[in-house]
């Protein structure tokens, strides 16, 4: 799925070039479930963006299902990313006056399919994340956890065989984070491609893989355990 190869990424600051990654190699495998470490800093946050096509790197390749996207621009990349890649955030960055249903569907309006194939296909997202009770409540009567379900629900929309997670368990107490871990072991053993950043230990034994950042280089690369599904997802 993902192959980056002698990658850069600079900011440019006042005080001039700031390097962030710095001869990022990695390569990721169709069905991996990998857990992005490293201390505060350490260019974990601007990888994923990279890898998210949501910005560039300043130097190096980035083939995203074999196609190079590094120097895509615009309607583009968008299209890469809106067929690709689902999305997951620390904040869950649900919209608070819609229902569960909308936010999931949300989506789909940008993608011009009317409302009931919407809400059906939200619907049947729900169901899979266990808030089938819920889907007309709206994000402030439910828990943060049940919020982050609704984020992953709403990341499954486009049926994307990468999901990109910064931090998704940032804002959740212990036994909720397992529970979220848990879901994206399942969505993994479906066949979906799962990279995530946390910088809890536990969190990331739930992957197969653990990769460590440091000062914008990858500086270990452990798998403990084998990839689960290899093949196409199905969602
Ligand atoms: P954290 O664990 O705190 O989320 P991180 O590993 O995700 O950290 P990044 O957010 O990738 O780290 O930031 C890496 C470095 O790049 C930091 O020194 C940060 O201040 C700097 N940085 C990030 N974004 C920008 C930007 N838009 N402009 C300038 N510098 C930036
Ligand atoms: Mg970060």
């Amino acid at each position: 799925v993902i192959e980056v190869k002698n990658l850069y990424k600079d900011y440019q600051t006042a005080a001039g070039k700031f390097p962030v990654l710095k001869e990022v190699n990695l390569e990721i495998d169709a069905g991996d479930f990998v857990a992005i470490m490293g201390p505060s800093g350490s260019g974990k946050s601007t990888f994923m963006n990279i890898l998210g096509c949501l910005d560039q790197p300043s130097s190096g390749e980035y083939m995203l299902n074999d196609q190079p996207v590094a120097r895509l621009q615009g309607d583009r990349l968008a299209k890469v990313r809106n067929q690709t890649i689902g999305f997951v955030f620390q904040g869950f960055n649900l919209l608070a006056r819609s229902s569960l249903l909308d936010n999931v569907a949300l989506p789909l309006v940008y993608a011009g399919i009317d409302k009931p194939k919407r809400h059906a296909r939200a619907r049947v997202l729900l169901e899979k994340v266990g808030l089938a009770n819920h889907v007309n409540s709206h994000p402030n009567q439910i828990s943060g956890g049940q919020q982050q379900r609704v984020a992953i629900a709403r990341a499954l929309i486009n049926r994307p065989s990468l999901i990109l997670a910064d931090e998704p368990t940032g804002n959740l107490d212990s036994k909720t984070s397992e529970e979220i871990m848990a879901l994206f072991g399942e969505l993994n053993r479906e066949g979906i491609t799962i990279v995530l950043v946390t910088h809890e230990p536990d969190i990331a034994e739930h992957a197969s893989r653990q990769v460590r950042f440091l000062d914008g280089k990858i500086v270990e690369d452990t798998r403990t355990a084998p990839i689960a599904v290899k093949g196409a997802p199905h969602v």
